[in-house]
């Protein structure tokens, strides 16, 4: 069985409350009934706009924040089910990676308490284990070990990153949650650090659910991309397939504003109009449809299915 994580018909609804009595008036569907797989080794991109419910499903996965319905399993265990020794032994084998490297580290600690932070709290090594293996770490993630006495301010946005990513790798987790980890980043930084977190994971073998606004920073890193709508897949397929032959309208309007370096494949831009609809009050039938360029009548009375249309690419679109 080569698969790690297992997301069944998760829901994340998060309550508005409002009136005098501040009771429940609603609820924001952050993450609409998704399903999904993540196999060993393996990275799945997940991409859309901000706001969509990517990091929501991140965080929900790595049970951060409670699930509203469905099912999370890692490895076969029932994440939702397990009491709270059993998750904290699997928090071990489950990190995240954050946005913003500069506010995700703890300025008042040296890199090597930083990266050595789970180690200490989960009392597995001596004192001396735990610095040899901050500086394994720290060196796997190419940063020399002489930074270990010196703090979070000292080093410069893809330096904190490489200590980010230093404090997730740590433990040896079988699966990592990257939440833009590159985006706070100059442009020429962030090709080196996708570059190093493939390296990593070639060597450790671990998964990623690597979360970007940006379809083409997960381009290169991912092996499966998930798109993702208000809450909804819209589609997910192989990389090369979901980039070379995008079936649903609001992928294809995603990919035809990155700029592809072959003039021959080139695509013409598709404009969305209007904004993206507010997720506590999503559009009936296809939550797509008060943008997408090919709506038909039928889009805006039917959910469409999420199914899978070829092997191994799934699509939720009336006219796929
Ligand atoms: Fe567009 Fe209709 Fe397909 Fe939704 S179901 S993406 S509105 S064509
Ligand atoms: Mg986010």
């Amino acid at each position: 069985n080569d698969t790690l994580i297992r997301v069944d018909n998760l829901k994340k609804y998060f309550p508005i409350s409002g009136g005098f009595f501040q009771k429940t008036v609603g609820y924001v569907k952050a993450v609409d009934n998704v399903s999904f797989n993540i196999n060993k080794g393996e990275t799945l991109g997940l991409v859309g706009e901000s706001g969509c419910g990517k990091s929501t499903i991140g965080r929900t996965i790595l049970r951060l924040w409670n699930k509203t319905e469905g099912d999370v399993y890692f490895k076969d265990v029932d994440v939702y089910k397990c009491n709270k020794y059993q998750l904290r032994k699997l928090r071990l084998k489950m990190q995240l990676i954050f946005q913003d490297p500069y506010s995700s580290l703890n300025p008042r600690l040296t890199v090597g308490e930083i990266v050595g932070e789970a180690l200490r709290d989960h009392g597995i090594c001596s004192k001396e284990e735990i610095s040899h293996k901050v500086s394994e770490t720290l060196k796997i993630c190419g940063l020399a070990s002489y930074h270990i006495k010196r703090y979070p301010h000292e080093f410069s946005g893809g330096q904190r990153q490489r200590i980010g990513i230093a404090r997730a790798l740590i433990l040896n987790p079988d699966f990592i949650v990257a939440d833009e980890p590159v985006s706070a980043l100059d442009v020429s930084i962030q090709a080196q650090i996708i570059n190093l977190m493939e390296e990593l994971q070639e060597t450790m073998g671990f998964s990623y659910l690597f979360i970007s606004h940006d379809l083409s920073v997960v381009k290169h890193i991912s092996h499966r991309v998930g798109v993702m709508y208000l809450g909804t897949l819209v589609e997910m397929a192989k990389k090369d397939e979901l980039y070379k032959n995008p079936l649903h309208p609001y992928t294809k309007a995603l990919l035809s504003a990155v700029p592809i370096p072959d003039p021959t494949l080139k695509r013409d831009r598709i404009i969305l109009k209007g904004d993206i609809p507010s997720p506590a009050n999503p559009p009936t039938g296809c939550k797509f449809h008060t943008r997408c360029p090919y709506a038909i009548k039928k889009c805006s009375e039917e959910v469409p299915e999420y199914r899978e249309v070829d092997k191994e690419h799934f699509v939720a679109c009336h006219l796929v």
